[in-house]
């Protein structure tokens, strides 16, 4: 059986790479401070799904919800062979909490036609939530296997996968239509191609034309950036090379449950945590010195 699968990734800061001050004073990521990747464990699940179609034959979409600037994960995804990919951008999803964000990646998935396999990185380095691919699964009415490691057989009706608990595995049967998360010790994603690099390098979304535009142009010059954009548009469109961009509009969404005022979840306050190893306490190896550096870091709300 041939699975058509989408794929969710997500361009986040190299949250291992601070180059500046992580976060700003209202809570959000300053990104300007931290350089941009392709979700590590996104890679994994891309790779799932172009191993799958190898096998199995199908199709693979890739969709990110993000600023313009995430089209720079959705060319990746070109490199490494995925079908078609999907920025979702909208000024309106900004600061979406992951009720929020699982919504509008439901409303969007539900416009592909067709789609039996969804997969998701099991977390982002950023949020570190884990929550967005079960929630997704849930929105989407779809039966979710978490923290897939390995594809061992996949026939006409099912999918048969070994899960990573940890410390153990679990094995399961599943069928599509299915949401799996992928573990980063699942596979390991192959690199771009050479020959597809040099074909979509030139790939670009509406928003990154405007940008060029609007830097040839300036900003008051609408006329020349509208003409711009529509012409460099139908150019790259007849060449395959224009990467589709949807809003909230074009996925139906209910914007009252998009972005900052869609979102339950609010920061209140940000706190550096900085560990100084400026003194330290040596405890002799009995059970009653133990005992008390227990009783001592529970009464001071370490552990407990
Ligand atoms: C420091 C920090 C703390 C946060 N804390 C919270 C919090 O406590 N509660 C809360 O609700 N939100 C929180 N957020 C917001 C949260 O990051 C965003 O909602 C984010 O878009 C999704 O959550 P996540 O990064 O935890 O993703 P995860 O749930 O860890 O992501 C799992 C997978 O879902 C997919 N995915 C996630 N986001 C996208 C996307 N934008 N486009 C495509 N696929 C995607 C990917 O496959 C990814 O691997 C926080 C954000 C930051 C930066």
């Amino acid at each position: 059986m041939a699975f058509n699968s989408v794929v969710l990734v997500k361009q986040v800061p190299d949250t291992k790479n601070i180059t500046g001050q992580a976060m700003l004073d209202d809570g959000t990521v300053n990104r300007a401070a931290l350089p941009a990747i392709f979700n590590p464990e996104d890679l994994n699940a891309l790779e799932a799904a172009l191993a799958l179609r190898q096998l199995c034959g199908g199709s693979v979409s890739v969709m990110t919800m993000g600023p313009p600037s995430a089209c720079e994960v959705l060319r990746e995804c070109l490199y490494r062979g995925a079908d078609r990919v999907i920025l979702i951008t909208d000024r309106r999803a900004a600061a979406s909490d992951t009720l929020s964000t699982s919504y509008i990646l439901s409303c969007a998935v539900r416009q592909i036609p067709d789609v039996q396999l969804v997969f998701c990185g099991r977390q982002a380095i950023d949020g570190d939530t884990a929550q967005v691919g079960p929630q997704l699964a849930e929105k989407l009415n779809l039966p979710q296997v978490t923290y897939v490691e390995e594809l061992i057989e996949a026939s006409d009706s099912s999918l048969t996968l070994r899960r990573n608990l940890g410390d153990g595995y679990e094995i399961v049967k599943a069928s599509p239509p299915l949401l799996m998360t992928i573990v980063d010790t699942a596979n390991t994603p192959r690199p771009p191609a050479a020959r597809k690099m040099l074909r979509y390098k030139r790939a670009r979304g509406k928003t990154e034309l405007q940008k060029e535009a609007t830097e040839q142009y300036g900003k008051d010059a609408k006329e020349d950036i509208d003409r711009y954009v529509q012409q460099r548009s139908d150019q790259l469109s007849a060449k395959g090379l224009l990467i589709e961009q949807w809003d909230l509009d074009t996925v139906k969404a209910d914007v009252t449950r998009c972005g900052r005022s869609g979102s339950p979840t609010k920061v209140h306050r940000i706190q550096s945590v900085v560990l100084t190893g400026t003194d330290h306490k040596r405890i002799e190896p009995t059970a009653q010195a133990i005992g008390e550096l227990v009783h001592e870091l529970i009464e001071d709300h370490t552990v407990g």
